[in-house]
């Protein structure tokens, strides 16, 4: 993960982290944005789809560790580009937050070559394997991973 990052980064990363405040699950808080040639196509967070309740009307839904009250951001994202029907081809993804498995598995379907992520689960979380995993997929697929991290973001 010694890719470089781009001037831009810092400009979508923001945008990224502004979004992960409209998540509606306190589980986590998830911002994803997909951009291409510097120009930005959705922006998602983890949220309940609408007219479903969110965590905070009916409380969290667990399960396999996950909250499955809301949708993963990534998810989402995807959902919404389908709509506008747009391609997420050579996009560059920003995230909050690096993606579980099967969202990792969507963006390598989606043919998006390079990801720029904040945080990542702590390596003594349940989450590590599943990251670990996600991560293997994602450098097998030619994906290139960026971390961003959040102090990088106070300094840009
Ligand atoms: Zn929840
Ligand atoms: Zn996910």
């Amino acid at each position: 993960m010694n890719e470089t990052s781009l001037p831009r980064d810092a400009v979508f990363m923001k945008q990224a982290e502004a979004e992960s405040r409209r998540a509606t699950c306190p589980r986590a808080h998830v911002g994803f944005l997909l951009e291409r040639h510097g120009k930005l196509l959705i922006r998602s967070s983890n949220q309940s789809p609408e007219g479903l309740p969110t965590c905070k009307e009916a409380g969290h839904l667990m399960v396999d560790g996950h909250c499955a009250r809301v949708t993963h951001s990534e998810r989402g994202g995807f959902v919404k580009l389908a709509l506008k029907r747009l391609s997420p081809q050579g996009a560059t993804a920003y995230t909050t937050w690096f993606p579980c498995v099967d969202c990792m598995n969507l963006i390598i379907l989606g043919k998006i070559k390079r990801l720029v992520f904040a945080s990542m689960a702590d390596p003594n979380s349940n989450y590590r394997r599943e990251f670990h995993i996600a991560k293997r997929f994602a450098l097998r697929a030619g994906v290139k991973l960026i971390h961003f991290p959040k102090e990088k973001l106070l300094r840009a």
